[in-house]
């Protein structure tokens, strides 16, 4: 049997993106302008929550861009474009094709195909995924903001894109990101191997494990959101709670938080209405599991390019090296 390839020494998914955000010269409107009347300019285009990828479904696949001049028909359509950043002094903006029907978007995409990143992402190099994740979460925030929350009237985007205004009441907003905290909960008493706690989601595939999750709550800290997820979900009380790394994460709108906490026992009291199960696991045990798309194993690991994945192979490389 292939051994399962691991994610331990990988970085994450949707992190380490490259490109110079410019935050001084952006709040500037004449540079800002000059930016996108460049004949160089770059357009990425999103569509309905899917990136346009270039390299699919054959090949490598990456982030698929336009140039500014290429065309009438794409300005036309899209939405006022929001200002990514600079990479090597060309300037790349965002737009959002959503409101084209489906003829009319394949056309625009040419060669290449609006695919949603959770396909084509673990496929591509950590900036091309990390940039596309970037366009993906600027468009998703003004097409859910598009109306103050204040006042209900129309609100419009200033300093390209990086934030938009109430036409009325001029109260502002930015692009947010909802932090939410994902833990590996381990218990190691002693009483044989270590053991980790993974559960699943009734609507993943069967057989697919993962971390707990949760979002954080208004006035708690993040160590405080992890200890009142993991009992919430599975009855476990925890400690030594241990920041690891984040993630990126706009699927649609957040920044996955990652911790390791200790059990004080292994005792499991389930929330039916969060898990459908949960179980604690060995790590000789996980390294038995399929991939999540592996339909031959009765048990999968969460998907490659997920903070939970890095977050079970860096422990399951830690308790092999013992
Ligand atoms: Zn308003």
């Amino acid at each position: 049997m292939p051994v399962r390839q691991t994610c331990a020494d990988a970085a994450l998914h949707y992190a380490g993106n490259d490109i110079d955000r410019a935050a001084l010269q952006r709040k500037d409107p004449e540079w800002l302008a000059a930016q996108l009347a460049h004949p160089e300019t770059l357009l990425m285009p999103v569509w309905r929550n899917r990136n346009l990828i270039a390299g699919m479904p054959c090949g490598a696949p990456a982030a698929a861009t336009l140039l500014r001049t290429s065309g009438d028909e794409v300005t036309a359509v899209a939405a006022e474009p929001v200002f990514l950043g600079l990479r090597k002094a060309t300037a790349i903006y965002a737009i959002d094709l959503s409101v084209c029907e489906e003829p009319l978007a394949e056309r625009l995409a040419g060669d290449h195909q609006f695919v949603d990143l959770r396909l084509a992402g673990p496929l591509m190099s950590l900036s091309e995924a990390a940039l596309c994740a970037y366009a993906r979460g600027m468009v998703y925030w003004h097409r859910h903001h598009g109306f103050c929350s204040n006042c209900g009237r129309a609100t419009r985007p200033e300093q390209g894109g990086q934030m938009r205004q109430c036409t009325a009441c001029k109260r502002t907003s930015f692009p947010r990101t909802d932090p939410a905290v994902i833990m590996l909960v381990i218990c190691d008493n002693g009483d044989g191997p270590a053991r980790c706690l993974l559960g699943r989601d009734p609507r993943w595939p069967s057989g697919a494990y993962s971390t707990l999750a949760g979002f954080v709550e208004p006035g708690e800290s993040l160590e405080e959101a992890v200890t009142r997820e993991v009992f919430e979900e599975s009855g476990v009380r925890v400690h030594d709670v241990t920041y690891l790394g984040s993630q990126p994460w706009p699927f649609p709108s957040s920044i996955m938080l990652g911790f390791r906490a200790q059990a004080h026992s292994m005792a499991l009291q389930l929330d039916p209405d969060e898990v459908e199960d949960a179980q604690w696991f060995t790590a000789a045990q996980i390294r038995q599991f399929g991939e999540w798309g592996d339909r031959n194993a009765a048990l999968k690991v969460p998907r490659r390019d997920s903070i939970a994945r890095f977050l079970i192979d860096t422990w399951v490389a830690e308790q092999e090296r013992l």
